[in-house]
């Protein structure tokens, strides 16, 4: 950038503004890597002055202090890592695979320095007599822990080999996350009026809107986004453009030339192998399971495996009944995966006499963000108060202020709704501040990021049923940051296991199916109507509709990753055939296809989820259970169960135990029985 005045870069500047929010509308790409190279120096004299201090270790000099270390860094990386997933550019991707090496190298040279290690190791040997409070102790069991897992300990060269994988596998999950994205925003299919057999007006609009923004006035689009992808498969009329775009779908990742992550995806399944060998662990699942609740991947199986096969067999029944639907309009074809969602909602219209196009107009987004702040106000007491004063990364983004009801500020609340071809696909919570209070209390600033299609120009945007609950999933997740009541930044808000973190979330999606909800938010659009109460009974008794199909695309997934993860030298996997052999292995139906496929399957290869995809359905058993705990109170806002719920989880962080902390909000540890009623499953059948 010609106009970047390196010597003002306000990434490094303190920012004074309101809730101290990084001053958007003055960082410019080419702030970043000067950023970057003084926070890092910043952080690494931090670190070497705690390695290097001649004074015994003391809790305070040690653990606090690494505490108090690289804020710096965390703040030009929080702005960075959030811009980069929500509104990036081609010189930000290229400083994010620059950087991405640099900053393991960086953890690396913290995890592995001995002086360091033996300080902590040296405390938590002499931990009882040090009187910590029980989160200075959970503190430094995770530092110790921490340290252990990234290979403290290890010999010297083995030390090298982590240190070289680690940088190794950075660089690569940040190339897999930028092919996928390329992938998306090559692909766009273009249709004019008469390709638009089955699609509801609604859908129409946002595919005007879309086509209009990328240069072709008069015309319609679908992209692969979510948003826009998955209801043309629903109601699109048209076989031949919905295999057409299914494929498209399915093949990001997987289209050969310089986007193509099928030899990354290989590597990085090695690498993982070689990290987790070094460290002492059968394979890599039981390396990343270790620190879990589920703890070994032994576990994890057993329960995708309890699923997967009344999934499997509920599946097949739905599978008969589309196939009764094709033959019945004198079809001669089988269900093939571009047909099931379309079939799918035919069959819902039949048997339950409503589908998705009926719902719609009353899911509006801006009355699904009210529903999520007032569950929110009835359960936790909070206050949102929209602010228009901050200057933010893209004009559609916007922020809330967030208090308690004496009217205490607890965090920013910014949420960025809308699909661009900036974005990478999904839907994610993330922090660019953490909560903690180790120099005074510190508030997050929380985002919520997800992919809707915008509503035509002056009116609402529309969600469907599944935007509506990804809404709320990501709001949950953005409460456990906010509510978040801890001293300490390691075990701030959402830093907990994989298997726990889906808890909060998914628990926080069940109040917008109630119908307490729906009859106070779910107004339409254009009459501001709420729902017919005839519509609300309808959506409850479907509420185990297609349940076997989406039992079936999840845990196939989960199971391929675990899989996947669980060999101990995987020489030159290929992780197509892998996945095709696995699938046929564990009989999955042909109709159906995975989730998310490896060679685009973020959620592992450049996320947090790797050998952890398992961690929705294990939360699920949490959630399930979980929120019986309100239907047997009688009141979906309890307000005793809320404020256990409050104290034991969304404000716990990851001070306690996770099994504890579960304990203590639900007064026993969880059941099953409640997932395979929500699923619509027997209890205990496999
Ligand atoms: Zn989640």
């Amino acid at each position: 950038m010609t106009n970047t005045n390196l010597d003002e870069n306000p990434l490094l500047e303190p920012w004074t503004g309101p809730f101290e929010a990084p001053p958007f509308d003055r960082i410019e790409p080419g702030h970043f890597r000067p950023a970057f190279d003084a926070a890092l120096k910043d952080a690494r004299r931090e670190v070497d002055a705690i390695a290097a201090n001649p004074a015994p270790p003391t809790f305070a000099n040690t653990i606090e202090a690494l505490e108090r270390s690289g804020r710096s860094l965390d703040r030009v990386g929080g702005v960075f890592f959030n811009l980069t997933g929500a509104a990036t550019n081609d010189e930000l991707q290229a400083i994010e695979r620059e950087i991405a090496p640099v900053l393991a190298r960086h953890r690396n040279d913290i995890y592995l320095n001995e002086a360091l290690f033996k300080r902590i190791d040296a405390l938590k040997a002499e931990e009882d007599g040090l009187g910590l409070s029980a989160e200075q102790a959970r503190v430094l069991e995770r530092y110790h822990l921490n340290f252990t897992r990234a290979g403290a300990g290890a010999q010297p060269d083995a030390k090298a080999r982590l240190a070289a994988i680690g940088e190794r596998l950075a660089t690569l999950a940040a190339e897999f996350g930028q092919n996928v994205l390329a992938d998306e925003k090559a692909w766009l299919m273009l249709l004019d009026e008469e390709d638009l057999e089955g699609l509801p007006d609604f859908y129409r609009a946002s595919a005007a809107r879309i086509a209009s923004e990328r240069g072709h006035p008069e015309r319609f689009a679908v992209t692969l986004s979510r948003s826009s992808i998955e209801p043309f498969l629903q109601f699109s009329a048209r076989r031949d453009l919905r295999e057409a775009a299914f494929r498209a779908w399915e093949a990001r990742g997987e289209n050969g030339g310089a986007t193509d992550n099928r030899a990354i995806a290989a590597e990085m399944v090695r690498l993982r192998a070689e990290r987790a060998r070094l460290l002492g662990y059968e394979s890599y699942a039981h390396y990343r399971l270790a620190d879990t609740m589920a703890k070994t991947p032994g576990a994890a199986l057993d329960l995708l495996e309890s699923v997967w096969a009344p999934g499997v067999s509920s599946a097949l029944k739905e599978q008969e009944a589309l196939q009764a639907i094709i033959a019945g309009e004198g079809g001669n074809f089988k269900v093939a995966p571009w047909d099931w969602r379309y079939l799918a909602e035919k069959r819902r219209k039949a048997e339950f006499d409503f589908d998705e196009g009926e719902l719609k107009p009353y899911l509006q987004l801006d009355r699904m963000i009210e529903a999520a702040f007032y569950a929110a106000s009835r359960l936790f007491g909070l206050g949102f108060e929209e602010r228009f004063d901050l200057k933010l990364y893209d004009p559609d983004v916007r922020a809330w202020a967030v208090s308690r009801r004496d009217g205490s500020p607890i965090a920013l609340f910014i949420g960025d709704y809308f699909a661009r071809p900036s974005k990478r696909s999904g839907a994610w919570m993330s922090n660019f501040r953490a909560q903690q209070k180790l120099d005074g209390l510190q508030l997050p600033i929380v985002v919520n990021v997800m992919n809707f299609a915008k509503g035509a120009e002056g009116e609402a945007s529309l969600l469907s049923l599944a935007d509506a609950r990804t809404l709320f999933h990501e709001f949950g997740h953005a409460l456990h940051g906010m509510l978040s009541d801890v001293t300490y930044p390691l075990i701030s808000g959402t830093r907990v296991a994989g298997d726990f973190v889906e808890f909060p979330s998914q628990l926080y999606e069940q109040w917008i199916k109630e119908p307490e909800m729906l009859r106070r938010f779910a107004l339409h659009y254009k009459t501001g109507e709420p729902m017919p109460e005839a519509l609300i009974a309808k959506l409850t008794s479907a509420r185990r509709f297609n349940q076997g199909w989406a039992t079936v695309e999840y845990t196939a997934s989960a199971l391929v990753d675990l899989k996947l993860h669980l060999d101990p030298s995987p020489a030159d996997v290929d992780v197509v055939a892998f996945e095709r052999q696995e699938l046929a292995r564990i009989g999955t139906p042909d109709a159906i296809a995975m989730r998310h496929r490896a060679p685009h399957f973020q959620h592992i290869f450049s996320g947090g989820y790797s050998a952890a995809y398992y961690s929705y359905l294990w939360s699920e058993v949490l959630d399930a259970d979980g929120f019986e705990a309100f239907e047997e109170a009688g009141d979906i806002f309890d307000a005793e169960v809320a404020h256990r719920l409050h104290d034991f989880v969304y404000a716990a962080g990851g001070s306690r135990d996770y099994d504890a902390a579960y304990r203590g909000f639900r007064g026993r540890s969880p059941s099953p029985a409640a997932l395979f009623r929500k699923r619509g499953f027997e209890a205990g059948r496999e």
